[in-house]
């Protein structure tokens, strides 16, 4: 059906010049499988919209006139990519198409929830928006907590929100295209568009909390309550352990959250009882994944959070565990690594949703 195709036809010719770069009319038709015309006409649309650009000719072997290069636009927009996840700061960036960072912005949280937190991002969002010249293709933001489908946060404990719809908020505050996301989810898509992640993955973040991002046939599991992935407060083990927030003894936060890794490792005395400390966790860890691993028969799994803490010891014992407790057979070659992406992966990854929202493109 007409209707249905052209959308389509759009994201893939964007898709195919954003990830191949930049081409001829023909090569292009080549790479999409789509006719000449439906191509001429496609670029022509796109390049009306100024997603699309010329660049230029390349000289060829063949006779005849040098073909015209196009290219997704990736100078002609800004992204602006905010990252809510921080223990006592929201940090913001404006990003370009290849996720590049132009300008930052941190600003202090000074404890502030409910409406106060609300009133930050929002400025924030606003400063980073005027810091460019460049048409904004829209916003995207990583929340902490449950985040649903219309970018309404159902609950952020340590932020005060509860039922708070953020997107609609934003996006009317600001009049551009706004997504909001769980940060987790959010840095799940960063290693998907900038990282390495294989499309079988989840993504683990530690921090002062425990969260993680799936990601199954390249596609984001949201889960039944958007909640897939909050494996912060399941109990690892039946063997109690030490209290959590939430009332229960013994969550995967209260053996990984890295103030409680970080107290524990400076009260050891010798470089083998941390090292063994570090073990322990990981060990945790490859209990509370396997069954995940076993279920969804994930490629990888990716760490995000402090490298001092995660590489070396714990990502080892962490690996040796799931090998351990997974079927060789099928499982032998999953691989568990740090994420490249370091502190900005929210802020990437709030961009990536962007450019996968407004333009089928990641
Ligand atoms: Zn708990």
């Amino acid at each position: 059906m007409p209707g249905h195709a052209r959308p389509h036809n759009r994201s893939l010719v964007l898709q195919t010049l954003y990830t191949s770069g930049a081409m001829s009319r023909a090569d292009l038709a080549r790479a999409t499988g789509l006719t000449r015309v439906t191509i001429s006409d496609l670029v022509a649309e796109l390049l009306g919209e100024s997603l699309v650009v010329e660049q230029g000719t390349r000289d060829e072997a063949r006779p005849g006139k040098p073909a015209t290069l196009v290219d997704i636009h990736r100078a002609g927009f800004r992204i602006v990519g905010i990252d809510l996840s921080g223990h006592d700061a929201f940090q913001g960036a404006v990003l370009d198409f290849d996720g590049t960072v132009y300008d930052r912005v941190t600003v202090p949280l000074e404890g502030a929830t409910g409406d106060a937190a609300l009133a930050k991002v929002t400025d924030l969002a606003r400063d980073l928006a005027s810091r460019t010249t460049v048409p904004i293709l829209g916003v995207g933001v990583g929340s902490p907590g449950v985040v649903d489908l219309a970018g309404t946060v159902l609950t952020a404990p340590n932020l005060g929100w509860k039922d708070l719809p953020l997107q609609q908020l934003l996006a009317a505050e600001l009049g551009l295209p706004v997504l909001v996301a769980n940060d987790a989810n959010v840095a799940m898509l960063a290693e998907h568009s900038f990282g390495e992640a294989l499309s079988d993955s989840m993504l683990v973040r530690i921090g002062n909390g425990v969260g993680a991002g799936l990601l199954v046939g390249g596609t984001l599991l949201y889960g039944n309550r958007f909640s897939a992935g909050e494996i912060g407060h399941v109990v690892v083990g039946t063997d109690g352990g030490e209290p959590c927030a939430c009332g229960k003894n013994g969550c995967l936060e209260t053996w990984l959250a890295t103030p409680r890794l970080e107290a524990r490792l400076a009260a050891a005395t010798t470089d083998e009882e941390r090292t063994r400390i570090l073990e322990r966790a990981g060990e945790r860890l490859g209990i509370a994944l396997a069954p995940i691993v076993g279920a969804l028969d994930l490629a990888e799994v990716v760490l995000s959070g402090p490298a001092h803490l995660l590489d070396g010891p714990l990502a080892t014992a962490a690996l040796d565990t799931l090998r351990a407790r997974t079927m060789a057979e099928f499982h032998g070659d999953l691989s568990l690594r740090g994420s490249a992406l370091g502190q900005d992966i929210v802020m990437r990854g709030a961009a990536a949703m962007v450019l996968s929202g407004r333009l089928g493109v990641s």
